[in-house]
């Protein structure tokens, strides 16, 4: 299965994602694993988004789907992968979509995570972090007993600076205005489908599980069967020619076999290894040599030991 997850920062749709990589079996390709891979690595690819991070510039898309591609590659992407984090605009989505149709893997599902607005804000704002045994709270969702206190060491929580109003209100307006329109180029291809993202997170799991067992599994399911039934049908015609080939090669022999036979008149030990021959022809295709043609090899033999 070959599947776009969307949805905004604070959605979950990372969490989803490791579930059905768990689930299912495929690769979750997240451009930032396969940047550092790639940069560690050290291939062609990764020396390219190396120099232009430390340039401080962006990784072109073509680099990023360079990489996207080699990992489809590897052979665990071979049923399958779940895109976290990519396409983030309509020109990346287009690029993926045109190499994907090159490489005869088109997605099969975008998968919308939605969350409200304002869950996000409270999400991604009331967040705490326990400083010292990395606890995490939120405030609004799962507060600790006691104020700025951890449950499980007592240490005070932290705030982290990424995740004040401020910086949380710009990624989300960056979402709504490169990425939510991708909503839209999907449904436009027929390939959307939303879960809600809210409450606990095995039953929004279960919601995206449903999913993909009535979109894609029926889908995949046919496909298989096809393949499976042209199988068949290719072995069964291979089986059909190889045993007409026998056939035509033991019908062949056995017209040549007279004039084998006369020789054998001559000398005694010649016949036998015409007969030899004849017997596997015969165990290989049945009804196609009737069994007194064979028995009737030995005959002649038997007649030339008696001639000398
Ligand atoms: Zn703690």
């Amino acid at each position: 299965m070959r599947i776009v997850l969307l949805g905004a920062p604070g959605s979950g749709k990372g969490t989803q994602a490791k579930l059905l990589v768990e689930k299912y079996k495929i690769p979750q390709m997240s451009t930032g694993d396969l940047l550092r891979a790639e940069v560690s690595a050290g291939t062609d690819l990764g020396k390219r988004a190396k120099a232009a991070m430390d340039a401080g510039q962006l990784v072109t898309d073509d680099v990023v789907l360079g990489m996207i591609q080699a990992r489809l590659a590897k052979p665990d992407a071979k049923s399958g992968f779940i895109l976290d984090g990519f396409p983030r605009n309509i020109p990346q989505a287009q690029s993926l979509d045109a190499m994907l149709a090159r490489l005869g893997q088109p997605l099969q599902l975008a998968l919308l995570v939605d969350v409200d607005t304002d869950v996000l804000l409270k999400r991604l704002t009331g967040r705490r972090t326990c400083g010292s045994c990395g606890a995490i709270y939120n405030i609004y969702f799962s507060s600790p007993k006691t104020a700025n206190k951890c449950d499980k060491c007592g240490a005070a929580l932290q705030h982290r600076s990424d995740d004040n109003e401020q910086t949380v209100a710009n990624r989300l307006k960056v979402y709504q205005q490169q990425t939510a329109p991708l909503v839209n180029y999907y449904k436009a291809q027929g390939k959307l489908r939303t879960v809600r993202g809210v409450g606990a997170v095995s039953s929004i799991f279960k919601n995206v599980t449903d999913i993909i067992e009535s979109q894609i599994r029926p889908l995949a399911d046919v496909m298989g069967k096809i393949e499976s039934a042209a199988a068949r049908q290719a072995a069964k015609a291979k089986a059909a020619a190889v045993a007409k080939a026998a056939a035509a090669k033991a019908a062949a022999k056995v017209a040549k076999a007279p004039p084998a036979k006369a020789k054998a008149v001559a000398p005694a030990a010649k016949p036998k290894p015409v007969a030899k021959k004849a017997m596997p022809k015969k165990a290989a295709v049945k009804k196609a040599t009737p069994k007194s043609k064979p028995k009737k090899a030995p005959k002649p033999a038997a007649k030339a030991k008696k001639v000398k």
